[in-house]
């Protein structure tokens, strides 16, 4: 194996002292291990060679294998491995949270609103709300979930598949009619159509302002 010797650019100390610590060989330790059994005497490059970093220590080494200081070590791929498992892990328990979730909130796509000024508001209506049933009623629904749209009033409308009807005029089973999925996949076509239908609202109303102003 070829060596080299002192003195050591700033690059050269890098790439030594990350391979001391990079697992990947057995790193240069102190020739007088012996005489301080608490530390390893794992060696330190500096540009005037290996120092021990033992208190009161004064070994030194002024050659390293040539190929540590060509290059960076290459990754460990026990690393590697332990990255990937890392990620699954991370996914499957985002996975988990939304099996145990019991609201979604499903945005509306913002309202055309031509006449916006630039500093004014941005016209969106409220998320559509995916609910699980409530423990009140899980016994009978199990697996129940209601579409709630909070932009109506008076109160919470749900939505029955034909149209949004007020919560306390609805039998509970046909306020938790959906499952899971269908109700996501529904509060997200119905995201879309609640837009428009805000537009239509909120044009009414600026008609009805300037109806009423002298
Ligand atoms: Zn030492």
């Amino acid at each position: 194996m070829t060596s080299f010797t002192t003195p050591w650019t700033a690059e050269q100390v890098t790439h030594l002292n990350d391979y001391q610590q990079s697992g990947r060989i057995h790193p240069f330790t102190c020739g007088q291990r012996d005489q301080h059994p608490n530390n390893e005497g794992v060696l330190v490059a500096t540009e005037n060679g290996w120092h021990c970093p033992a208190d009161g220590c004064d070994y030194t080494q002024d050659w390293a294998h040539a190929f540590m200081a060509a290059s960076p070590p290459p990754p460990d791929p026990r690393d590697f491995m332990a990255k990937v498992r890392a990620e699954n892990q991370r996914g499957h328990e985002a996975l988990q949270q939304l099996l145990f979730a019991t609201e979604f909130r499903i945005p509306c796509p913002e309202a055309a609103d031509p006449d916006r000024s630039d500093s004014g508001p941005v016209l969106q209506p409220e998320p559509l709300i995916v609910q699980k049933v409530t423990a009140n009623w899980a016994d009978r629904f199990p697996d129940g979930w209601l579409i709630l749209n909070p932009n109506l009033q008076p109160g919470d409308h749900v939505w029955t598949g034909d149209g949004w009807v007020y919560r306390g005029n609805l039998h509970i089973g046909v306020i938790y009619r959906w499952t899971r999925d269908e109700a996501i996949a529904e509060a997200q076509r119905l995201a879309t159509e609640e837009t428009r239908r805000y537009e239509t609202w909120v044009a009414e109303q600026r008609a009805a302002a300037r109806r009423e102003q002298p």
